[in-house]
């Protein structure tokens, strides 16, 4: 519709207090003021959505997902309301809407809700009127008018989907950070901001860890071509550009360091050693929509084996469940768990063509003393788990074997 239709998104920590929240107000203002139709997506305050769901863990050791999505869906509900507010304060007309409000059109699975559509004529009628749209992120609502969740970072999903949805120019997204970096900086002190990253690169990065971005965000930023700008709300420096191709990357063999800590490793034993075993037990936890991350076979023995695979740590208690009556009924051994773990992995177009990435991945670990407990590997990335204590060691090892700091 309008050129100049911009999606801004905040983060929580940029949100996270009155003050913040007042200075978001005067960027979103500026942006407004500088000609463009402004279309704001907001997180919750701080560490609210944590908050909450530590509160629900205080009633409830499992707590329905339907309630999960009703509860968690009150911290945009607060933050977009407080910005408003804000902007109203600044003489600019602002009004601020729920997923519901907007029509956010989502499927049942609540806490990991997929977009149906989005109905974008209620934000056209409001932009009609000189008001900047404040929509709460990381929230929709099913055909049967039950509130759902997007899935943790789910706000960037937001963002992406509606500058999707009104063909706005741009979806910048502001945080806590600079850019989208070689590694999380708080990890990494030398990590080196990236100007421009492809689509690719980032929906791998993201989905092994680097939270800057929600991993769902990209799929639907790269399927549909939207551009997107990674900077900080702190800062006005340039961020990092997010897009089709980034030629910049060309020759550049390993893009970056990610570390994911929210897996678990399960474990059954004493898997009968014959046909059909795996398609078991893995149809089973599909059927429970578990995603299951890696999975190792050991060798047999006596006419039995090990599996072990991980899966995030949310779905670590259906896991179970499940695992253990597959687990009887198939004749396996008993099921463990493993919460010590965490991934560390590379990523980057180049590998595909190189030789020797991987060796100089393990090398990096083999230096620190750092055990490999699972590998697997892609054309773009190779992950390895490792003991949970010696993550952060681990990837600033890799990040300085590949050379990735700053120059
Ligand atoms: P927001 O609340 O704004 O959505 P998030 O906490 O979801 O912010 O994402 C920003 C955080 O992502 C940063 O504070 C940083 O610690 C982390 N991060 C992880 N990997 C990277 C990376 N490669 N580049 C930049 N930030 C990263
Ligand atoms: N508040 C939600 C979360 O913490 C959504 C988001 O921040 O993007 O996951
Ligand atoms: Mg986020």
């Amino acid at each position: 519709m309008s050129a100049s239709l911009i999606v801004q998104k905040f983060g929580g920590s940029s949100v996270a207090n009155p003050e913040r929240i007042q200075r978001v107000a005067q960027r979103v203002v500026e942006t407004k003021r500088q000609g463009h139709q402004v279309v704001v997506v907001v997180s919750a305050l701080g560490d609210a959505t944590d908050e909450l769901l530590e509160l629900a863990r205080q009633i409830s050791h499992e707590p329905p997902e339907r309630e999960l999505d009703m509860l968690m869906a009150t911290g945009e509900q607060v933050s977009v309301a407080l910005l408003a507010m804000a902007i109203e304060e600044l003489g600019e007309d602002a009004i601020s809407l729920t997923g519901a409000q907007v029509g956010i059109l989502t499927d049942g699975t609540h806490t990991k809700a997929k977009l149906i559509d989005i109905n974008a004529r209620r934000i056209f009628e409001e932009l009609a009127k000189g008001r900047i749209v404040i929509v709460a992120g990381f929230q929709g609502v099913t055909m049967t008018q039950d509130i759902t969740t997007l899935g943790r970072g789910g706000s960037d999903l937001t963002a992406v989907a509606l500058a999707k949805a009104l063909k706005a120019e741009l979806c910048e997204i502001y945080t806590d950070v600079e850019g989208v970096f070689t590694a999380d900086p708080r990890i990494v002190p030398t990590a080196r901001k990236l100007s421009a990253i492809s689509y690719d690169e980032m929906l791998e990065m993201a989905s092994l860890g680097a939270q800057v971005m929600q991993a769902r965000s990209i799929f639907v930023a790269k399927r549909f071509e939207v551009p997107i700008h990674v900077r900080s709300s702190f800062i006005s420096r340039e961020g990092t550009m997010i897009t089709k191709a980034a030629k910049a990357m060309e020759d550049v063999v390993v893009s970056g360091v990610t570390l994911q800590k929210d897996e678990a490793k399960v474990t059954i034993r004493d898997v009968p050693d014959k046909p059909g075993m795996a398609a078991q037990i893995f149809r089973e936890l599909a059927g429970k929509d578990i995603n299951v991350d890696m999975i190792i076979q050991n060798v047999s023995r006596e006419g039995s084996t090990d599996v072990s695979f991980t899966v995030v740590k949310h779905d670590l208690a259906a896991t179970l469940r499940v695992a253990r009556s597959v687990a009887q009924r198939i004749g396996a051994g008993e099921v463990t768990t493993d919460e010590g773990i965490a991934k560390v992995s590379i990523v980057g177009i180049g590998m595909r063509s190189h030789s020797g990435v991987a060796a100089k991945m393990f090398e990096a670990m083999a230096r620190e003393r750092v055990n490999i407990e699972m590998i697997s590997t892609s054309e773009i990335k190779i992950s390895c788990v490792i003991r949970k204590t010696h993550a952060e060691r681990a990837v600033r090892a890799i990040h300085r074997a590949f050379g990735l700091g700053k120059r």
